[in-house]
Formats: C-alpha cells, sequence, structure tokens
C-alpha cells in the first residue's frame, strides 16, 4: 500500500507543486487502493481510471510549468453521484437514471477541473440522497471502513466511506437535511454544510430545493476548508446563489489550528444536549466541550424550543418540493423507459417507468409530498410546516446575540448496524435529529471527529450564522488540534 494515499490534501498539494511527487503517481495509488478495497467499502458507482489518470497527466504538464491551478491541483477526489459530469454516468443512485450519461457539468464539477482535482469517480448515496444510511441506494450499500457491518451513514455515505477508506483524501456530497455531516460523524470524518446559496446547485440533481446544500467532505478541517474554497461562490446559473464571495475559511482553519479559542462564544443549545443521545455519544460530547473550553472558549447555554419541531416540518417540506423536483423523471427525457411497446399509452408508459424505476422511500416521499401540497390540505401540511420554519430561524437569530457558534451532537448514535433500521423510516429519520434545524435556517454548519464511542466514531457539530462559514471551520480546527486523530481499523 502507497504511503501517499494516508497524506492529507494539503500535503498532496504541497508536494505536488515541489515535483516531490507526480499526479499520475498520486491518481495511481488511490486507484489502486481503490480496487484494492472496493470489494468490502463499495463506496463508488462508478470509477473513471482513464479519466482520472488523463485528468493527472495534464495536471502534471501545469505543474512541470510551475503552472499549478491552485493548492489542489492533482488532488484526487470522488463526487456524489447526485453531482452531473460531462459524458460520466450519474445515477444519484437511482434506477430509473440507469446509463445516463450528462451533456453537460454542474457548476461544481466546473470549479474542480478548473483547480485541477483529479476525479476518480462518482460515489454511492441513497437514492436522489433520501435516507441516512446508504442502504436506499438501488445499487446495494455502502459498508463503513470502522466496521464493515455497519452503515456508513447517509445520504453521502460512499463519499465519506471513501475519504474514510483513503481511497480519496476529497470527496463532494450534498447536505439537505444532514447528508454530508451525519455520515462525516459516523465514519471518523470530517463534513461541512457551506451556507445555503454559498455553493451552486447548478448540476446537482433537485431532491429539496430550498435545501440542498453541496459541501466538502475530507479527513481534515483545512482540507475541508481548502475544498470550500474551491467550489464556493457565486454562481450566475443558480439564482439562489448569494453573490458575495465566501468568506476566507482556509485562513479560519489555520487560526484555529494553533489552538487558541479565547473570546469565542460556544453556545450549548439546551434542547440537544445529549437528550435523546446514545450514553457513549453524550460522554464523547461532553469531553470534546471541556476540550475546547480549555482552550480558551467560553460557554454559554442557548434555548432553542422551536428545534423541537425541525424533524417534522423537515419530512413535510422535503418530500413537498422533492414530489415536485421528481416529477421530470418520466421516462421520456432521462434515463430508464418502461412498457414502451406500443400497447401502452404515454401516461402507461410513464407510471410504469416511475414504479419500475424508483425505490420505496422515493415512492413514500412522493406520495408524502403530494398528498401534503394538495388543495385542502396545503395549508395544514406545508403551510404550517412552513411557518415552523421561520420560527426556527427566529430561534438560531436569538441564540447567535448570545453566541458565536452553536455545538451539539452531530448524531444521536454512532453507526448502526445495516438492516436494523431499514423497515422503520421514523428510525431511520432520527438520524438526522440534530442536523436538520441549520438546514431550515440556511446557515453552515460543519461535523468534526470528536473521540469514540464502543470504538465507534462520533461527531461534534458546529453550526454558524448564514455566511460566517469562517467562524465553524475555526472552532472545528481547534478541537481538532485538541483531540487526538481517529483511524480507522485496517481493511
Ligand atoms: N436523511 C435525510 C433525508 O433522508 C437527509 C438527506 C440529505 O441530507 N440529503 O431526507
Amino acid at each position: 500500500m502507497s504511503e501517499l494515499i494516508k497524506l492529507s490534501a494539503a500535503e498532496l498539494g504541497r508536494r505536488l507543486a515541489a515535483k516531490e511527487v507526480s499526479a499520475v503517481e498520486v491518481a495511481t495509488a488511490h486507484l489502486d487502493r481503490i480496487e484494492a478495497v472496493e470489494g468490502k467499502v463499495h463506496a463508488f458507482l462508478h470509477v473513471d481510471r482513464e479519466g482520472a489518470l488523463e485528468a493527472a497527466r495534464a495536471a502534471d504538464a501545469r505543474l512541470a510549468k510551475g503552472e499549478a491551478a491552485g493548492p489542489l491541483d492533482g488532488v484526487p477526489i470522488g463526487v456524489k453521484d447526485v453531482i452531473t459530469t460531462r459524458g460520466v454516468p450519474t445515477t444519484a443512485g437511482s434506477k430509473i437514471l440507469e446509463g445516463w450519461r450528462p451533456p453537460y457539468d454542474a457548476t461544481i464539477t466546473t470549479r474542480l477541473r478548473e483547480a485541477g482535482l483529479v476525479m476518480v469517480g462518482k460515489t454511492n448515496m441513497d437514492e436522489f440522497a433520501m435516507g441516512s444510511s446508504t442502504e436506499y441506494s438501488a445499487y446495494g450499500p455502502t459498508y463503513n471502513p470502522w466496521d464493515t457491518t455497519r452503515i456508513p451513514g447517509g445520504s453521502g455515505g460512499g463519499s465519506a466511506a471513501a475519504v474514510a477508506a483513503y481511497e480519496a483524501p476529497l470527496a463532494i456530497g450534498t447536505d439537505t437535511g444532514g447528508s454530508i455531516r451525519q455520515p462525516a460523524a459516523v465514519t471518523g470524518t470530517v463534513g461541512a454544510k457551506p451556507t445555503y446559496g454559498g455553493t451552486s446547485r447548478y448540476g446537482l440533481i433537485a431532491f429539496s430545493s430550498s435545501l440542498d446544500t453541496p459541501g466538502p467532505c475530507a479527513r481534515t478541517v483545512e482540507d475541508a476548508a481548502l475544498l470550500h474554497a474551491v467550489i464556493g461562490g457565486h454562481d450566475p446559473r443558480d439564482s439562489t446563489s448569494i453573490p458575495q464571495p465566501v468568506p476566507d475559511v482556509v485562513a479560519a482553519a489555520r487560526l484555529g489550528a494553533t489552538g487558541d479559542l479565547s473570546g469565542v462564544r460556544l453556545g450549548l443549545v439546551k434542547e440537544f444536549a445529549g437528550e435523546g443521545a446514545e450514553p457513549g455519544v453524550a460522554a464523547a460530547y461532553r469531553e470534546s466541550i471541556d476540550a475546547l473550553v480549555k482552550l480558551g472558549a467560553e460557554v454559554v447555554e442557548v434555548s432553542c424550543p422551536s428545534f423541537k419541531f425541525a424533524l417534522p416540518a423537515y419530512y413535510l417540506i422535503a418530500p413537498s418540493e422533492c414530489s415536485s423536483n421528481l416529477a421530470r423523471f418520466d421516462g421520456v427525457r432521462y434515463g430508464l423507459r418502461t412498457g414502451d411497446n406500443g400497447k401502452h399509452s404515454l401516461e402507461e408508459v410513464m407510471s410504469l417507468t416511475r414504479d419500475a424505476g424508483f425505490g420505496p422511500e422515493v415512492k413514500r416521499r412522493i406520495i408524502l409530498g403530494t398528498y401534503a401540497l394538495s388543495a385542502g390540505y396545503y395549508d395544514a401540511y406545508y403551510g404550517q410546516a412552513q411557518k415552523v420554519r421561520t420560527l426556527i430561524t427566529r430561534d438560531f437569530t436569538a441564540a447567535f446575540e448570545a453566541a458565536d457558534v452553536l455545538v451539539a451532537p452531530t448524531t444521536p448514535f454512532v453507526a448502526f448496524p445495516l438492516g436494523s433500521r431499514t423497515s422503520d423510516p421514523y428510525q431511520m429519520y432520527l438520524a438526522d435529529l440534530y442536523t436538520i434545524p441549520s438546514n431550515l435556517y440556511g446557515g453552515p454548519a460543519i461535523s468534526v471527529p470528536a473521540g469514540l464511542s464502543e470504538g465507534l466514531p462520533v461527531g461534534l457539530q458546529i453550526m454558524a450564522p448564514t455566511m460566517a462559514d469562517d467562524r465553524m471551520y475555526r472552532v472545528a480546527a481547534a478541537l481538532e488540534s485538541a483531540l487526538p486523530p481517529l483511524t480507522p481499523p485496517a481493511l
């Protein structure tokens, strides 16, 4: 096994720029690792060996001339399969898009290419990003590198597992209700949800448009910040993109790594202080707060009484938006078409295609969302949920008067055994109890490793006000500097 796969993206970038190693060598080391462990992990739906080597050769040509495209030029990356990549299969984990090769790149993909990153493949995910375990992928689950009998989180389990298993130092995830942070927590990695609108949704296959947020997955806070800086910033192709530069997240991560948090006020969310969390998770949470206090942070307790309504509000808003967004998968425009044999009407072909192409969780959400939006029920369900969303935003605004960042566990429990929650949707939904509020509000949030519980990783979540993404990186990097690094057992 090559030592290269254990290096951070920042370190790989430095060695590449210094020509101590070539991008082709770095890409080959990761592609070989993928080949060696994918039978156990299944983090990828598609590995693009040829495309990666071609991109690596182009990086080497730039680096040879001393014309690096940025600090991550030549560094490998995995991209969640919900982001379009021109000519490279993109399925969103669904049978309905099997074999679809997008004719265009998402803005995220374009920015990765322009920064010289080398895409090694597309990562596994719950179908259309709906789920918390990657067990709802139509192509089989991903396995947690810490214990392959357990889930890697979801919906972005493939991205988190790829990073944890040293298949790539970086990956792209998307977070609608927790799908970057929750997998990061249960795989001992770092995952950040930027401010909504801080990263472009152009070319991201839509689940819930008012919540969907692409962001970075990495093994270190600095790496996550470096990737965030590459993908973030205004995109005129996304009408909800914020026309302002991303705060200097890289500088903030480096400042945090010095281990000084004096003057920083941590708001402990009373309603989430261990409530509903497993004892081991609650203990790791308390220890990480103690570590932050030792670095000089000041602790204040804040109350966010509306957070308890976040989960039910989310499970009306997200299905409502998805029922509309997924209407485009009709057997006419993309991927799968079933029943087109001259014996069925157009409407029958659409319905046969959707029946064959969507899995049970996606169908459950479309039905729920269609119902919640229907005349006569709209005010009672969708309208109410939108009001709750306003209350949650008010809770955040009030809490940020007293505190610079809010902290809570990322998840109530560590990685659970495969199959243990698939028969009860509510048990699956509970995995996002702590992550959903910041999606409804729109502010940034990050999960950073916070120790182990019974040998499995726990994450601390740090939430910041909208457009103050730098603050969460500072606190996350400080915690990282104070705790011993987490290394998964050898696969
Ligand atoms: N687990 C949540 C859901 O199933 C969140 C998914 C996400 O963030 N994409 O909707």
